[in-house]
């Protein structure tokens, strides 16, 4: 047994001068002080041993392990700090060099907009309402004097989920269910912006878009209280020198109607390819709400008037910004985003 104890011995101290890396230095722990280690072992087998022999080999296999354990730790410290010298080494650091800074993004311009023609009506004293994106037929149509054979439903192509659930094609539903919300005849001043759907896809529409829709009800609302706000509303939105225009139109919900239209903001109205040489931009619909509408949502319209107007905001920041096709918008193409 001494033999074999001796043997191994000189196993170990010669692996050892041979050791090059903390891997190698791992491993012959393992292999000799490891649960199946050749030292364990002969711990172990230490039964097999004569009984009056056992303690003195029983004291030197520990004395074996207590100094190989010692030799590993110190040569495990020398090791670490060689790597740690060679790496050192080997990474020179520049302290000089700028850093890198992390890309920062910035808000879609859609947003932007959007954001830009909330605070325009929130300094005019207008609440920011919003409402679901799945509604029903009743709130998207009905409520705004569309009944279901109504011709006028033709002009949108609805994207239907049942027959009385779809996506929103306005955001007028929003409008419905706060007046229905509210007390009857109490004042309203709010905008609903919010994501619409209609089944269009070419370079001015897309079957996702964002709208605002605006609607004011109070005693004594005429249409010069409509064109006065959307007069402030285009001067703060494109600049002092815009004029607008309102031409005659039709909508179900709203009677007088009108198309807004502002003076082309590429060429100041002289005539351009962007205004096709009329000088004008529809930017637009509006007018003063239909006594049906408010009636049906509890307002008397003998007591109470009101004006209502909605917008495309893809329309709107296509216009401040020049560009000419509506899919840029949503292509995420980086190019084109970054611009903004
Ligand atoms: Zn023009």
């Amino acid at each position: 047994m001494s033999d074999k104890l001796q043997e191994l011995r000189e196993k170990i101290q010669k692996d050892l001068s041979q050791v090059k890396s903390v891997e190698d230095l791992k491993n012959i722990r393992v292999q000799y002080l490891g649960k199946k280690g050749a030292l364990t072992s002969i711990l172990r087998s230490l039964g097999d041993v004569a009984a009056e022999e056992r303690p003195k080999i029983g004291k030197m296999v520990n004395e074996v392990r207590a100094k190989m354990e010692q030799r590993i730790n110190e040569q495990m410290k020398l090791l670490e700090a060689h790597q740690m010298e060679e790496k050192l080494a080997s990474e020179t650091l520049d302290f000089t060099l700028p850093g890198r800074k992390p890309a920062l993004g910035h808000l879609h311009p859609v947003t932007q907009t959007l954001r830009d023609i909330k605070k325009v009506f929130m300094r005019m004293g207008f609440e920011v309402v919003e409402g679901p994106e799945i509604e029903t037929d009743y709130f998207n149509f009905e409520a705004l004097n569309l009944p279901k054979d109504h011709p006028a439903r033709d002009m949108q192509d609805t994207f239907y989920i049942t027959d009385d659930i779809l996506l929103r094609t306005q955001t007028s539903g929003v409008q419905a269910r706060t007046m229905q919300s509210r007390e009857p005849n109490t004042p309203i001043r709010m905008i609903c912006p919010g994501t619409v759907y209609r089944n269009d896809y070419d370079a001015t529409h897309s079957p996702m878009f964002h709208q605002v829709e605006g609607l004011v009800v109070d005693k004594d609302i005429s249409l010069a209280d409509l064109k006065g706000t959307l007069e402030l509303f285009c001067k703060e939105m494109f600049g002092d020198s815009v004029k607008i225009r309102l031409r005659p139109s039709f909508f179900p919900f709203t009677e007088p109607s009108c198309e807004v239209d502002i003076s082309c903001v590429m060429c100041g109205g002289k005539g351009c390819r962007v205004c096709k040489n009329s000088g004008w931009l529809e930017i637009l619909g509006a007018g003063m709400v239909h006594p049906n509408v408010l009636r049906m949502s509890g307002y008397d319209p003998d007591k109470m008037k009101g004006f209502a107007f909605g917008m495309g905001v893809e329309r709107i920041a296509m216009l401040r910004y020049g560009i000419d096709d509506l899919r840029l918008f949503f292509e995420n193409d980086l190019r084109f985003i970054r611009q903004f």
